[in-house]
């Protein structure tokens, strides 16, 4: 693709989900990109993650080559159920025994259908090494750790500096560099709570599991379908990964602190986990029964406490977990940087570069006011998932499920568990796109 001078230069920091999409998305629509990324290797733990309809639609508007790299990573739709190829989310009671007769019961709660293919899950190792094949030789640059970036009016350009001493320019910066986001903080300022994560006082526990075994310790049917089991303190969310692999994340409630300084993870063992679900159902305990012996404990941060002001300023703006950063309960934290990554692709550079050939205003004056658009159309929606996913959490890990006098009164949540889980599923990504252009070109002046 031939490239005008209009068309911007765009640096991105972060060489995660996030900014891969965001770098397939843009090098497809002829932006000239350099993704900046600290490690010397892309790395992505061997766990699964999960990708509504809605988000692998926003997928394939960004890049179709997103999706085949969701597909040849190996993904599989959420329920491997032959009879019936709909993507349930079935929550379930997980703690107790609940039938004298059978241990093995649990009660269904809620069945929540997400449509046919409604919901793929792959493991992220194998969904980031075939995303990086996506991106064109010469985007990618590793072992560069942003340390600065000076974004000064009167200048054509932004410049990057790294931790190595050495720098770059770009005409924009897009900072998907993550929950411990270093562009945050140089946009915030050090002094601002909102330029770090707070944490959520719960902890996980994942692990990949053969689904052979998995079959033998809670039954065919829950193995080849996605289920929450809630109870008091604590919750285990499972599902197939991949036709021979079992995804599965426990997450206990912590009343301790786990300062900032801390690695977020930490070594765990089994025994733990099966501590802390002591009285639960046979299944559950039957299933962590088969995560390796000592695992990592992974301490759950987030953005919740103080949400990012605003998401831009100048010609830097921060996507993804840079941005709002979630704790993982609604299992939709990345899919929420990739909405990100559709309205940003929606103005740049077609818009921003249509408006600069025209000499209506700079390129720079064009990318402000597209992060300005983006920061608009993305802020209050983003934060609502920060809020939400806790208060999920709350409602699956109630007290109560361990009082059978208060059983009614925690099962009624689940009105509310669908309405937040629908906000989220049925996303109108079409009406963002319009309303990202309306609003970009009314702050342009067309
Ligand atoms: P990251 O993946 O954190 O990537 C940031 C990158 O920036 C890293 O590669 C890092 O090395 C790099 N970086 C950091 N600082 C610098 C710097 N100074 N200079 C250069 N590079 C830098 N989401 C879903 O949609 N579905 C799910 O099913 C789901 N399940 C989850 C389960 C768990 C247990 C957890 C914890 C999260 C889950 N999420 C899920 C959320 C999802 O994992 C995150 O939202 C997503 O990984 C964020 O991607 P990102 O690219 O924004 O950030």
């Amino acid at each position: 693709m031939t490239r005008s001078p209009e068309t911007p230069e765009i640096a991105i920091v972060g060489g995660g989900i996030v900014g891969l999409v965001l770098a397939a998305g843009l090098t497809r629509r002829g932006v000239q990109v350099k993704l900046f990324e600290q490690a010397r290797n892309f790395r992505e733990i061997g766990a699964g993650i999960g990708f509504t309809r809605n988000t692998v639609n926003c997928m394939e508007k960004i890049s179709p080559g997103i999706v085949r790299a969701l597909r040849s990573g190996g993904s599989v739709n959420v329920s491997l159920d032959q009879t019936d190829p709909k993507a349930y989310l079935r929550y379930i009671n997980g703690y107790g025994i609940q039938r004298e007769d059978d241990p093995m019961y649990q009660k269904p709660l809620l069945r929540l259908d997400a449509g046919v293919k409604g919901w793929e899950t792959v493991r992220r190792d194998q969904f980031l090494d075939d995303l990086v094949k996506e991106i064109p030789e010469g985007v990618i640059h590793l072992q560069k750790r942003l340390s600065m970036i000076v974004d000064e009016e009167d200048q054509d350009k932004v410049v990057l500096q790294f931790t190595d001493g050495t720098s770059v320019e770009a005409d924009a910066v897009i900072a998907t560099d993550g929950i411990k986001s270093t562009a945050r903080k140089l946009l915030l300022g050090a002094d601002n709570p909102a330029s770090y994560p707070q944490y959520s006082h719960k902890v996980a526990y994942r692990a990949l599991i053969p689904m052979d075994k998995v079959s033998a310790a809670i039954g065919e049917y829950k193995t080849h379908k996605q289920h929450m089991h809630v109870g008091p303190n604590a919750h285990l969310i499972h599902y197939p990964v991949n036709t021979n692999t079992i995804g599965a994340t426990v997450v206990i409630s912590d009343p301790n602190n786990w300062p900032l300084d801390k690695p977020t993870t930490a070594r765990g063992s089994r025994k733990d986990v099966l501590e802390a679900l002591a009285n639960w159902s046979l299944p559950v305990r039957n299933l962590v029964d088969l995560f390796p012996e000592e695992l990592d404990q992974w301490a759950l941060f987030d953005l919740a406490e103080y949400p990012v002001p605003k998401y831009n300023k100048g010609r830097v703006c921060l996507v993804g977990d840079a941005a709002h950063a979630s704790s993982p309960h609604h299992g939709a934290g990345a899919s929420f940087g990739v909405e990100d990554v559709l309205c940003l692709c929606t103005m740049i550079p077609e818009q921003t570069g249509q408006f600069s050939r025209e000499q209506k205003v700079s390129k720079g004056d064009a990318l402000r006011a597209a992060f300005e658009t983006y920061d608009k159309m993305r802020r209050s929606r983003t934060q609502w998932l920060v809020n939400s996913s806790r208060r999920v959490c709350d409602l699956f890990q109630q007290p109560d499920w361990a009082n059978p006098a208060k059983r009614v009164k925690a099962e009624s949540c689940f009105e509310e568990v669908k309405d937040r889980s629908f906000k989220i599923w049925h996303f109108d990504s079409g009406k963002m796109e319009e309303d990202t252009i309306r609003d970009y070109k009314e702050r342009i002046g067309m």
